[in-house]
């Protein structure tokens, strides 16, 4: 579900193509609420990402639309792909970007979590870009 001012979900996206089955995704988790999978690109050692059953672009519409037992069911599965990974001992990080500033490429929700070795500081210095 959309929420005023951004742009209604896009079934075309490449996470909807991956959970209709349609485009193949080297899965790491899946239950009723969410699946994860490596990305294709990684920036990490461990750069798995997780994202919602549900049709949610980003954070936005996610926290505002979606059901308690979506949101619940969801944020669990990120517990359970850290746990599972056996990396809540040495850590991780999540990231979630949302919409043009934070760079967001792809317009359904995910968190990207990364994780296998010392990560530094939190963000990357910022590219040369034009400040807003
Ligand atoms: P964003 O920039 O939207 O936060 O992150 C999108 C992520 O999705 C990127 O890290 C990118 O590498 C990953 N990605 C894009 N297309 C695919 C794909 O087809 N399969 C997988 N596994 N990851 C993808």
């Amino acid at each position: 579900m959309s929420v005023s001012g951004l742009p209604p979900y896009d079934d075309t996206n490449v996470f909807a193509r991956i959970l209709r089955g349609e485009i193949p995704c080297r899965k790491v988790f899946e239950d009723e609420w969410a699946l994860a999978f490596h990305d294709i690109n990684p920036q990490a050692p461990v750069h798995v990402l997780v994202i919602p059953k549900g049709r949610y672009c980003s954070f936005a519409d996610f926290s505002a639309t979606a059901s308690e037992a979506e949101i619940a069911g969801f944020i669990r599965a990120v517990g359970r792909v850290a746990r599972q990974l056996g990396l809540e001992a040495p850590g991780y990080r999540l990231l979630a970007n949302a919409g043009p500033d934070s760079h967001q490429e792809v317009p359904h929700l995910h968190v990207h979590l990364f994780a296998g070795r010392r990560l530094g500081p939190m963000l990357a210095p910022a590219p040369d870009q034009p400040s807003r």
